[in-house]
């Protein structure tokens, strides 16, 4: 019997070595890496400048707590302020601490409580996030939730119209909605987050905890259209695999955060801000980013043709290297088939598969990896029409 609560239903996999795009099995299998630790590795495994950065902080100091200057964080939040609209950053451990944190902040800058976010939405697993969190298969069970939590349409101008009023402290949204099936938001629609909330006095978050950190070709998705967040939130790929999260706010909120007010033992820890200013300055290259938004384009195209006579295939669709095949059905017992040639893939909600390979990505293994899902794909017969 395990020791673990069984929280995860997990891959039967065990990891040994991880090196770039490709994980060795105990069993001596080779497997190309397209889940990244869930769009977390985006430089690959062990990526080496990452591992030194962490290796000579290990020979310095591990971790002294927020009670002592941290250069190395200044210099970290210094350089993600330089790359987007925000102006200071608090740290923390995850998504949902990065997420809580603009959630608290929303309502104590504003002096308002209600938080507009969307169905198909994932925010996180703490209660705040959970309550933001618009899928009920994450909530459920766990209730009352927060007070004065909406969930309305993604994509839907109206319905936000006419939610919309000055009593509304935030509108928190997903640049690519991520768990939720790899949906993108609309130009008009984040137009319109942004202008109602100007109008009504509220802040405009944008949730980059999987989309941020070069994921989609730019530092940050939002970047993709003309809008400029009041916060953002980020996670995932912050640390390529080490534990980090941050909130990134303009300057006008630093005083609703003043000493005091909230607070993380390990946030911005060393060890995690040494990993984090490794990891930017490769991703923040414009080369980098100018190849990771190529190749993004490329692999989108490259599965859209390959699969366009495959039954099962409803839609390829995404943005950057954050790719969702949509299926007419429920892609649970595909993935093992397309995990037996090879390749890690992950689901995003019951049918549609996702793909994160490591922004580090060659174009071989992404050619590797477009035939690996036709042959597999390919193979699958539709159970409604047989
Ligand atoms: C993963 C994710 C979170 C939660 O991050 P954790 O680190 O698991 O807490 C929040 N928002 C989005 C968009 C995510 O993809």
């Amino acid at each position: 019997m395990s020791a673990l609560f069984p929280t995860y239903q997990r891959f039967p996999i065990v990891v040994e070595r991880a090196e770039g795009t490709k994980l060795m099995a105990k069993d001596g299998k080779e497997y190309l890496d397209f889940v990244a630790g869930i769009a977390v590795c985006n430089l690959g495994h062990r990526h080496p400048a990452v591992q030194k950065a962490i290796e000579t902080q290990l020979n310095q100091v591990w971790h002294v707590s927020n009670l002592f200057q941290i250069p190395l964080q200044e210099e970290t939040a210094k350089k993600l302020t330089q790359h987007c609209d925000g102006d200071v950053v608090f740290f923390c451990n995850s998504g949902a601490e990065a997420n809580e944190a603009a959630l608290k902040l929303a309502r104590k800058h504003t002096g308002r409580s209600k938080v507009i976010t969307f169905r198909q939405s994932f925010h996180g697993r703490t209660f705040a996030t959970m309550s933001a969190t618009g899928q009920a298969k994450i909530y459920e069970g766990f209730g009352p939730l927060l007070q004065e939590f909406i969930h309305l349409p993604f994509n839907d101008v109206e319905a936000l119209e006419k939610e919309m009023d000055e009593t509304v402290a935030t509108i928190m949204v997903e640049v690519v909605q991520g768990e939720g099936g790899v949906v993108p938001a609309e130009q008009t629609f984040l137009e319109k987050v942004e202008a109602l909330c100007k109008q009504y006095g509220a802040l405009f978050i944008v949730d980059e905890v999987q989309t941020g950190i070069g994921r989609t070709g730019k530092p940050f998705a939002y970047q993709h259209f003309s809008v400029s967040p009041d916060i953002i939130t980020i996670a995932k790929g912050l640390g390529s695999g080490f534990p980090i999260g941050a909130m990134i706010g303009k300057q006008f909120l630093a005083s609703s955060f003043g000493p005091g007010v909230h607070g993380s033992t390990f946030g911005g820890n060393p060890l995690a801000v040494a990993a984090a200013n490794a990891t930017i300055d490769i991703v923040f290259d414009s080369n980098f980013l100018r190849d990771v938004e190529e190749k993004g384009e490329y692999f989108k195209q490259a599965l859209t043709e390959a699969l366009a006579d495959v039954d099962i295939v409803h839609e390829v669709r995404g943005l950057g290297l954050m790719i969702g095949i949509a299926c007419k059905e429920a892609v649970a017992n595909i993935l093992p088939k397309i995990h037996e040639r090879g390749l890690l893939v992950l689901s995003a909600g019951p049918n549609v598969i996702r793909l994160l390979p490591p922004l580090t990505v060659t174009k071989e293994e992404l050619n590797t990896a477009v035939q690996i899902l036709k042959e597999s794909l390919a193979a699958c017969n539709i159970v409604s029409q047989s």
